[in-house]
């Protein structure tokens, strides 16, 4: 790593000349979806320009999210709908990462208890994993907003039995017009609760989801960023992942959270149309 470090304080257009040409030097961006592309159904003003800016300049992306509950499919076209210039498979959900993960673990045709909806359980299949309701090889749990108490009964057992415990990501909660609503974290805290063993956990603010996103697009950790717009998420596993990580104030991280935190972006700009223009060098 031999990004400079802005001051975390310093204005857009305060990046030196120096920094401009370590952005232009990235190849690769991870790119997450909620706060930086998106916020809920509406797009974020610059989002699709960036991207298209990204494939004209032959950038490689990809859109990481936590969120597991729907297919990359699905994401992708929700993308479209807002005019973004995204494939299936320039998306990377938790639950893709999490079944690449098991498939290189435990190989194809591994047992799988999930909990989860349908974007974990469709990512599960498309790695050859064969879902089972007892004596898995493995305990997967995703977000599941029907969860039962036989179900968890279930993941409990087979974790205290000893089976590995993988998460898709420990968000806690899930902001929503509603309020905060319990988010996958809250159940992976009952189960740790219930057996005294935590996760592994692949999705944000781990490494493993940043690492597998690499290995598709088949860049080196010193030529690939990611671009978020949470300190203790995307810039965290960034660190983790040996990555530049970008910060933008289009979601929950503010300007006045930066100095304070742990977790030091490379650079924080507004928004991606003032990463744009500091690529650009302008
Ligand atoms: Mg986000």
């Amino acid at each position: 790593m031999t990004s400079p470090t802005p001051h975390p304080d310093a204005p857009d257009d305060g990046a030196t000349a120096h920094q401009r040409t370590a952005l232009n030097a990235l190849r690769a961006f991870l790119v997450d979806l909620d706060g930086v592309i998106y916020t809920g159904n509406t797009a974020i003003d610059g989002a699709a320009a960036f991207l298209r800016y990204l494939n004209e300049t032959g950038r490689k992306f990809q859109c990481i999210t936590n969120n597991s509950t729907q297919t990359a499919a699905q994401f992708a076209a929700k993308l479209a709908a807002m005019g973004m210039p995204v494939t299936p498979d320039q998306v990377l959900t938790s639950s893709q990462a999490t079944a690449t993960y098991l498939r290189t673990r435990l190989g194809t045709g591994a047992r799988i208890m999930a909990i989860g909806e349908e974007g974990l359980v469709r990512a599960l299949m498309e790695c050859g994993l064969k879902l089972a309701l007892r004596s898995p090889d493995a305990v997967v749990v995703g977000l599941d907003r029907r969860l039962t108490y036989e179900r968890l009964t279930a993941a409990c057992f087979a974790v205290r039995a000893g089976v590995p415990f993988i998460a898709t990501n420990p968000d806690l909660s899930l902001p929503t017009e509603q309020g905060f609503l319990p988010g996958n974290g809250a159940a992976l805290a009952s189960i740790q609760a219930a057996t005294g063993v935590a996760p592994v956990v692949i999705g944000k603010p781990e490494a493993a989801m940043l690492e597998i996103a690499m290995g598709r697009l088949g860049t080196s950790r010193d030529e690939t960023a990611i671009i978020g717009d949470g300190l203790h998420t995307d810039v965290l596993a960034g660190r983790r992942a040996g990555v530049t990580p970008i910060l933008v104030l289009t979601g929950v991280s503010r300007r006045h959270d930066v100095a304070p935190s742990l977790h030091q972006p490379d650079y924080v700009f507004d928004n991606l149309p003032a990463v744009q223009r500091a690529m650009l060098g302008r």
